[in-house]
């Protein structure tokens, strides 16, 4: 089935030729297709955006606030189904997908009271009969791009920012997980979102190049690996749009000798293994300072990956991990693991062996004695496999963390607060965590990558969203009693 395109509140058929196949990941089943639309569909959908933006952006924002509210109603009792959705077209878990949709629903959550956050400033009589107001006026058109491993959260950090600020929206999610953000568009028409404000239009490299450079479009929302938010950015800013764009990770977990071992296992294990890896901030590195924890912690991870249950999380729903998301993704995890062998690494563990045949399964798998230099350390693999790097004191480990290029996440297991505060103070990336696997901010606080994991200013989510998503205005008024004796009262 061609899924299609959502312009204007209609549910129209790309103009597009040629289309890529939607894969249930772990079966390998085909079961849909999109379309890669052309840059004449998204001019439709920039003509349909900006008539709704017309009046979108003149209602009152508590009357914007309401559709949220609906929508959240609906989104909570289309949670179960939506998880299954995200489950069925990226291959995740389902307490997995649970939390995809969760994290999205906080960010309608945060979207609900964002009219306090559209108040501005003001100071009366900042001159003689002079008072000064600013205010957040919405900025157009917006659009998003978003890539395949949240099919739910990801997108939503976008659109419900941009629409509660008063703005219409474009969204091309990604071409191998568009379902669950169909469903999201049918469920916010659903709730009472005016036809326009929101819309889909399906593709890849065309439809997003035809948004970056549209003149009928503000800013550009990015979120997929580094090259092409890099892309994105480059392009869209030429064109003259805002533009915030996330890119790809290499996140680092660090072991001191004296942290606790069951929760910072668990940590461990959730961090690399859960969404098979396929996180931004998923942890990649594993470093054990000094001999005799890097040896100790190579054997805990590796008896914890030895019962770990790999298979297809629609039918069993105890699997702790799912597949990659297609052939390409599982051949570039066995490719790196070949590499790594070449490259002097040590193969701890590698169960893709073990992997059911049907689907696209890989790992997990934990390399020893990986080296700054190695393909393992320095690239983003975004699989299940685990890089074991043996620094001899946290001043090396934190030159080595801060010699990435990424710099979205990196995590400290410890008891020792002054081992906690050096690591936090030194290194060099936008979200830490101190005995927490994943460090991935809720919606109240802006997700903060840094170097190559991020090109712009202000980040998705949180007050930055907001203020991205709007400009100021700043109004001087003049009134002096010589109006009134004008006006002869
Ligand atoms: P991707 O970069 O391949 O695709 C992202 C989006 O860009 C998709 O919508 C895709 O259709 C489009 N696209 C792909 N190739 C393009 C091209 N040549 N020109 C223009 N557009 C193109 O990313 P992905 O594989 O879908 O997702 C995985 C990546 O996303 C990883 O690098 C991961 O770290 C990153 N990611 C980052 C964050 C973050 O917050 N920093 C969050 C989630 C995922």
């Amino acid at each position: 089935m061609m899924i299609k395109n959502f312009i204007g509140g209609v549910w129209t058929a790309s103009h597009g030729t040629t289309s890529a196949p939607i894969h249930n990941p772990s079966t390998g089943e085909v079961i849909a297709q999109t379309p890669f639309s052309l840059a004449s569909d998204v001019d439709t959908a920039v003509t349909e955006a900006k008539k709704a933006f017309a009046s979108w952006s003149r209602t009152p924002a508590p009357k914007r606030a309401a559709v949220m509210f609906r929508y959240r109603d609906l989104l909570e009792q289309e949670f179960e189904a939506l998880a299954q959705l995200v489950t069925r077209e990226n291959g995740k878990t389902l307490e997995e997908s649970r939390g995809d949709v969760r994290r999205g629903i906080e960010v309608i959550e945060f979207a609900c009271g964002i009219a306090h956050l559209l108040k501005g400033e003001s100071l009366p009589r900042v001159a003689e009969h002079i008072d000064a107001v600013t205010m957040r006026e919405p900025l157009g058109v917006c659009a998003g791009i978003t890539p395949y491993n949240f099919p739910a959260m990801v997108p939503m950090w976008m659109y419900p920012v941009a629409i509660a600020c008063g703005n219409s929206f474009i969204l091309k999610p990604s071409e191998k997980v568009p379902l669950t953000a169909i469903r999201l568009a049918e469920l916010f028409a659903q709730a009472g979102l005016p036809d326009g404000v929101f819309n889909i239009v399906h593709g890849g490299r065309e439809v997003v190049d035809a948004l970056c450079i549209h003149r009928g479009i503000s800013a550009i929302s990015f979120v997929g690996s580094s090259a092409i938010a890099a892309h994105v950015y480059a392009l869209g800013c030429k064109h003259g749009k805002r533009v915030q764009a996330a890119g790809g990770a290499k996140n680092v977990l660090l072991v001191m000798p004296d942290a606790d071992p069951d929760p910072t296992l668990r940590a461990i294990l959730g961090s690399s293994f859960g969404c098979a890896g396929q996180r931004c901030m998923a942890g990649s590195v594993l470093m054990g300072i000094g001999k005799a924890t890097a040896d100790e912690w190579r054997e805990r991870v590796t008896s914890a990956l030895s019962t770990f249950r790999v298979g297809d999380p629609a039918a069993d729903t105890t699997a702790d991990m799912g597949p990659v998301i297609d052939a390409a993704a599982q051949q570039r995890f066995q490719k790196y693991i070949t590499d790594a062998a070449a490259e002097g690494a040590d193969v701890a563990f590698d169960a893709s062996a073990r992997a059911p045949e049907a689907g696209f399964f890989a790992g997990p798998a934990l390399v020893d004695d990986v080296k700054p230099g190695m393909k393992l350390f320095e690239e983003e693999i975004f699989g299940p496999v685990l890089s074991l790097v043996r620094p001899q004191t946290l001043t090396e480990a934190i030159e080595m963390m801060n010699g990435l290029t990424f710099g979205n996440g990196a995590s400290i297991f410890t008891n020792s607060g002054a081992a906690a505060r050096q690591f936090v103070q030194d290194i060099q990336a936008g979200m830490l965590g101190v005995n927490v696997g994943v460090p991935a901010p809720m919606s109240l606080f802006s997700f903060s990558g840094w170097n190559e994991s991020f090109f712009g200013d202000l980040h998705v989510q949180g007050i930055e969203g907001v203020m991205f998503y709007t400009r100021q205005k700043c109004v001087l008024s003049r009134w002096d009693k010589s109006y009134v004796r004008a006006m002869g009262w």
